[in-house]
């Protein structure tokens, strides 16, 4: 009988599968911290220890730094954060379903297993007692023993198959999540952010706007609609993939880039009041000019330009109110030739801040 049949340790991994020792160390720690081993506290701890979610991993270090015991409310908020589907929309959320019921499965065989030998730990203690009081009676408790000494046995083995099985399930679908979130929120011809990730990014920008300067920039392809129509809608994408490349280049890491729909691009520009923002954007619209495609067949190389449409947020301001304010400055670009940024509020005097 091994040590793991009168604990309430999950069964060992008997060889190295990866996901079973994230299983086992999951476990660990939820016993370490003592948390009930529910799906949800399983999750948080098989994620931490696979370190698929960095701001996971992030999170529960800075708490175990402090020497700080991890409190069950903590271990709720932490499930919503990583794990909860919320607004992810159906597939996302189907996912994370069936990534809870691998959960589900895996705790549950543990907890079976743990169960099973609790009661052959009754039963021992039983057996002890009966040795020294009815000495007769012998035959009767080893029989019992042999018993219950098969079934913790068998019981603890098909434990530790099934949770190695439930494991790498968890696993992949943890895999397939993580991917999943991704493609929710990415562009996928571009591989910038999608819309939806723009909206979400804007509305928490906006809630921190009386702390935080924010400033929203379009930036709209010049006749683009002439691009399609002379070199083909293929090209046009491939143009479209080439002024997406150029926008991170451009912004800095706590500004985001996003497809906004179609040939329009959008910038969240955080931090930054309108003369920086401004240059920004101007730095953007000459990346944009600057960037040229080889055609195949002649060898020429294309290029685009763009106009740009900027407006620094004010506090109060709703998203629908600064897109319409940002789109507003585009058009003014558009009719004034092209190529060009228009901002709202106005610069002091055109060129003064990057001239
Ligand atoms: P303007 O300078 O006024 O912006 O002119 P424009 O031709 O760029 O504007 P218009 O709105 O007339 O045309 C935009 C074109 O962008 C029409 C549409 O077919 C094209 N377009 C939108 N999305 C895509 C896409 O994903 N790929 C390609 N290749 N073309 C797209
Ligand atoms: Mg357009
Ligand atoms: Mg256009």
């Amino acid at each position: 009988m091994s040590s793991q049949t009168t604990t309430a340790e999950p069964p060992a991994p008997a060889r190295k599968d990866p996901s079973l020792v994230l299983a086992h160390a999951a476990m660990a720690s939820m016993l370490r911290q003592g948390l009930s081993p529910t799906p949800a506290n399983y999750l948080v701890w098989f994620s931490y220890h696979g370190e698929t979610e960095p701001g996971l991993r992030h999170a529960l270090d800075a708490s175990l730094d402090e020497g700080e015991r991890i409190a069950q409310p903590r271990m709720d908020e932490l499930h919503t954060q990583f794990f909860d589907p919320g607004h992810d929309g159906i597939s996302l959320h189907e996912m994370s379903r069936r990534l809870e019921s691998a959960v589900t499965e895996a705790v549950g065989l543990v907890n079976g297993a743990r169960d099973a030998a609790s009661r052959y730990g009754g039963t021992l203690r039983e057996a002890s007692d009966g040795l020294t009081d009815e000495p007769e009676a012998l035959g009767a408790v080893l029989r019992r023993l042999v018993t219950e000494t098969r079934e913790v046995t068998r019981r603890s083995d098909a434990a530790g198959r099934r949770l190695a099985e439930t494991a790498q399930k968890t696993q992949a679908l943890q895999a397939e999540l993580v991917e999943a979130r991704r493609q929710a929120t990415t562009d996928p011809l571009t591989g910038l952010a999608n819309r939806r990730c723009f909206d979400e990014a804007l509305s928490a920008a906006l809630g921190e706007v009386a702390s935080v300067p924010l400033a929203l920039v379009i930036i709209d392809v010049d006749h683009f609609k002439s691009v399609n129509d002379t070199h083909g809608h293929h090209l046009g994408d491939d143009v479209l993939r080439l002024l997406a490349a150029t926008l991170p280049q451009a912004i800095g890491t706590d500004a985001l880039a996003a497809r906004f729909g179609g040939e329009e691009f959008c910038v969240i520009l955080r931090g930054t009041g309108l003369p920086e923002a401004a240059r920004t954007a101007e730095d953007i619209r000459l990346r944009i000019a600057a960037a040229s495609l080889a055609l195949r067949q002649t060898g020429q190389r294309l290029s685009v330009t763009a106009s740009l449409g900027l407006a620094v947020a004010s506090a109060g301001e709703t998203a629908g109110q600064l897109i319409e304010r940002a789109d507003a400055a585009l058009y003014e670009a558009k009719r004034g030739g092209r190529n060009r940024l228009c901002t709202d509020p106005p610069l002091p005097k055109a060129g003064a801040v990057w001239g």
